[in-house]
């Protein structure tokens, strides 16, 4: 491709709206084109790269058993009020109707229309397993689009679902597809975690996400770098300070004037604040929620969710507080009636707690878990954070940033049971089928990539996912002879099978043509140049050296061929 025939133009300047370095270099060298907030064109070079992306997908898909297809974004509105998913989508599914009046949505996922499709192909176990999967635009109409390509509300995806007879097939297949993800981020070039993940509220067993590390991430890991344990910030556990065990005092009231916060009650009287309980409120389905913690740990409200089994959860306000005769700041779960009460086992780790008293300014010393109160749940809901140890080896755990760019997931029978997806088991019995589902984000890798590699002069493409390997540069084109030589060249790579952006421009300085070069970031840039010709050689350099080397014109396509992962 030459410059000069590319219908984008680099910017000099970083874009206002951009706020992540991905967003500001994908639309400063060209590649993506907005058309509204959250929707976006991908011009002809993030287009090229989201092919390569798009073909190393369906060859591990279609090597781990994979079958393509394609289904429709617009769907009857009907299939998803069959599944409670309208619902539970809510305002973030697309909805529209047709000229019938008939209610349509924008499909946001595809597990409907696909459990339809096998309800009407599959009959009994020997018609199973079956992994089907698509490269295909999706709808979600995010509240807050943000970050460029990473959170948009029409994206491309790929979505694969595994239909299965019994849990064991479930397991290869996940294990199948678990591999060919790894498979997939190796492949473009990407060091990406697979972190353990929750599996929600429909039931699943396992779930997987996998991340690639940014510091801009919306997401958090946890990770052991000793024995490799990896999960989400809301799946992950981790050991925190243990507290050694004291004679239990009895409970005796303190004076606290003005007090409201855990840091505050433990500054004023001295203590550490792992030495404190923490009282939280939420609404779950409507209903108020007492939560007792450990001072020094924070609430994960995922935990706290399926401890629940409540399908909405948020913090309860003043009001609802008040109303339930709890003093904010000063509560506790000592005496109190009527509220359904939930605790942390951090609240039996330890002993002589100071906790609140249910009145203004007023706290108690002394309090003692099961002595001075109870719970109708006691369980693991703390978030895992820093400070904290392994489970599993004891070494300290490690935090990062990161964009999630895959998900696997164990579904079960939710959607099977509710569409009526049934196949005949070898004793004759109908059976619900067990399914999986399998998602990656293309354009949102393409933007995470990005994301994590750049520097401040522009893009550093990963090779294998880079839109061209080459840019071949002609300095001085209005030199004819430069000018034949870099054009003999650009065609010889290209019948090398190199692909290759010859920036053509007769007018551009050398200044302007290496920071499009470097802001664009292809894996090499070759130099053709008055100097370099009289010399016989052309000017090579990679992306990140910091030097150049000069390589014989006729050595350059093997000295090409030589380099890793330039083809
Ligand atoms: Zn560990």
């Amino acid at each position: 491709m030459r410059v000069t025939q590319l219908v984008t133009k680099s910017l000099r300047d970083d874009p206002p709206e951009a706020e992540t370095a991905s967003h500001r270099l994908m639309l400063r060298a060209g590649l993506i084109h907005q058309v509204a907030a959250g929707i976006y064109a991908s011009l002809p070079l993030a287009w090229k790269s989201i092919r390569k992306i798009e073909n190393i997908i369906r060859e591990e898909m279609d090597k781990a058993g994979g079958q393509e297809l394609l289904m429709p974004a617009l769907q009857p509105r009907e299939l998803w009020e069959q599944t409670g998913r309208g619902a539970a989508f809510g305002d973030n599914l697309f909805s529209l109707e047709d000229r019938r009046g008939r209610p349509m949505v924008l499909a946001p996922t595809h597990e409907e229309v696909v459990t339809g499709i096998v309800k009407a192909n599959v009959q009994s176990y020997r018609d199973l397993p079956v992994i089907l999967y698509q490269i295909q635009t999706k709808f979600r109409d995010e509240p807050r689009p943000r970050a460029g390509l990473v959170r948009v509300r029409e994206f491309a995806m790929k979505d694969a679902y595994s239909f299965n007879a019994d849990e064991d097939s479930l397991d290869d297949s996940y294990q199948a597809m678990a591999q060919a993800y790894k498979n997939i981020y190796r492949r473009c070039g990407l060091p990406v975690l697979m972190a353990e993940a929750d599996s929600g509220a429909i039931g699943g067993k396992d779930s997987h996400e996998f991340i690639l590390a940014t510091p801009t991430g919306e997401d958090t890991v946890i990770t052991c770098p000793s024995c490799g344990y990896t999960a989400n910030a809301e799946k992950a556990s981790g050991v925190y300070r243990q507290l050694d065990a004291e004679a239990e005092e009895s409970l005796q009231e303190v004076s606290t004037p003005g007090i409201k916060t855990i840091d505050g009650l433990a500054k004023f009287l001295n203590i550490s604040d792992d030495k404190t309980f923490k009282a939280v409120f939420y609404m779950a389905d409507g209903e108020l929620v007492f939560v007792t913690i450990r001072g020094d740990l924070e609430v994960n409200e995922v935990k706290l969710k399926n401890a629940l089994h409540a399908s909405e959860l948020r913090l309860a306000d003043d009001q609802e507080v008040a109303k339930a005769g709890l003093v904010a700041g000063s509560a506790s779960a000592i005496g109190i009636q009527g509220v359904k009460r939930v605790g942390d086992l951090s609240i039996t780790k330890g002993n002589n707690f100071v906790v609140g008293a249910n009145k203004l300014d007023t706290h108690l010393r002394g309090a003692n878990y099961p002595r001075d109160f109870q719970v109708d749940i006691l369980t693991d809901i703390a978030l895992a954070g820093p400070g904290q140890s392994c489970a599993s080896c004891g070494h300290a755990l490690e935090f990062l940033r990161g964009v999630e760019v895959g998900h696997i997931f164990k579904l079960g029978t939710f959607f099977s049971e509710a569409l009526g997806a049934n196949f005949l088991d070898q004793g004759g019995h109908q059976q619900p089928i067990i399914m999986g589902c399998y998602g990656i984000g293309v354009g949102r890798l393409l933007a995470a990539a990005i994301e994590q590699n750049h520097d401040d002069k522009g893009i550093v493409f990963p090779a294998p996912i880079a839109p061209y390997q080459v840019h071949l540069v002609g300095l001085n084109l209005a030199d004819e002879q430069v000018a034949e030589e870099a054009e003999r060249l650009y065609q010889e790579l290209q019948d090398q099978g190199f692909e290759v952006l010859y920036d053509d421009r007769t007018d551009g300085s050398a200044g302007v043509k290496f920071n499009d070069v470097d802001l664009l970031g292809l894996p090499v840039r070759l130099v053709v140049s008055p100097r370099n010709l009289k010399a016989g050689v052309v000017e090579l350099k990679q992306r990140l050296d910091e030097s150049s080397s000069m390589v014989p014109t006729n050595d350059v396509v093997a000295t090409l061929r030589a380099l890793p992962d330039v083809t």
